[in-house]
């Protein structure tokens, strides 16, 4: 008796540790059809998991997207650091974070190009007039901050000379309406609502103070690559050819679908980003990599060759 209850009491505990070590990618298989759970935040910078999804299951492709939307950068990072996702859409400055906290993940491909703006009170008019504003960014880890660095370089100024603060991106248009903030970066279409609102206008776009940038990336665990190789292979493959399709027209209807936002923040919005070639380079990798220990992001980011995957 007291032998069967000690048998019991391992099977379960042997149990407990199967089911909380179950990681997303064991949860393959739905209605038949293998499924790869991304992360993402409702932002004009994820347009291609949206698409992605969208076209695989018109497809009804054996390879399904399951989408997981997530209300900020954190918890969606904790979900992806901690394996409840197969990868997600994310801040590629956060995923090397966790890169080099230890977290077995991979950048595959980038999220967008270009489709930044620095916005700004009517206060400011030149990079010199942003000296001793308060200027609000979604995340110190962001190409966000990198960007608010390279405006203030533009007039010899540093950080120092400003007030950061960090706000989650659906409250900087009213925060500068309400003058709370003087002027934002941050994902979008928030930069455009701003604009689209008359409260603020676009001092910088991205591409005019860093050609090139890198800002969201799709990123997967090491687990998925290496437990689905086959299917991350296709599942990458989808998702640079989905941004190849992102016309301007589709990449309107499939945000009006996923984003709940005004038509005309949209139209705004989507003028200033493209995706028709996702690939991260190692020269713009560098270029990132040297920004992110100029601007005090990380003195030690991942070297390409462990972070980024291209070889599917
Ligand atoms: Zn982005």
């Amino acid at each position: 008796m007291r032998k069967n209850r000690i048998l019991g009491f391992l099977t379960a505990l042997a149990l407990g540790v199967a089911l909380t070590g179950c990681s997303a990618s064991d949860a393959a298989v739905n209605d038949g059809k293998k499924v790869v759970k991304i992360a993402y935040l409702p932002i004009t910078h994820a347009l291609p998991v949206f698409e992605v999804k969208e076209e695989l299951e018109a497809a009804d492709d054996d390879l399904q997207v399951e989408l997981i939307k997530y209300g900020s950068w954190p918890e969606l990072l904790d979900a992806l650091n901690t394996g409840r996702v197969d990868g997600a859409s994310v801040l590629i400055e956060l995923a090397m974070k966790s890169k080099q906290e230890g977290i077995g993940i991979k950048a595959v491909a980038l999220g967008h190009k270009d489709g930044n703006v620095i916005v700004t009170n009517d206060s400011i008019q030149t990079a010199a007039d942003l000296k001793g504003k308060t200027f609000a960014i979604p995340h110190r880890q962001s190409s966000h901050n990198i960007l608010l660095n390279d405006a203030l370089a533009e007039a010899g100024l540093t950080i120092d000379d400003i007030t950061v603060t960090e706000l989650a991106p659906p409250e900087m248009p009213s925060a500068l309406a309400s003058g709370q903030i003087d002027g934002y970066c941050v994902a979008e279409p928030f930069g455009a609502k701003a604009v689209t609102l008359h409260a603020g206008h676009v001092l910088y776009s991205s591409e005019e103070l860093w050609p090139e940038s890198l800002c969201c990336g799709l990123v997967l665990t090491d687990d998925f690559i290496d437990s689905r190789a086959e299917d991350a292979s296709a599942f990458v493959k989808s998702y640079q050819q989905a941004g190849k399709n992102l016309t301007k027209e589709k990449a309107k209807e499939i945000a009006v679908k996923y984003l709940q936002q005004d038509e005309d923040v949209l139209d705004t919005s989507l003028q200033w980003i493209s995706y028709d070639d996702l690939e991260i380079t190692e020269e713009t990798y560098a270029i990132l990599t040297e920004k992110v220990k100029t601007y005090g992001l990380s003195e030690n980011p991942p070297a390409y060759e462990d972070f980024v995957k291209n070889d599917f």
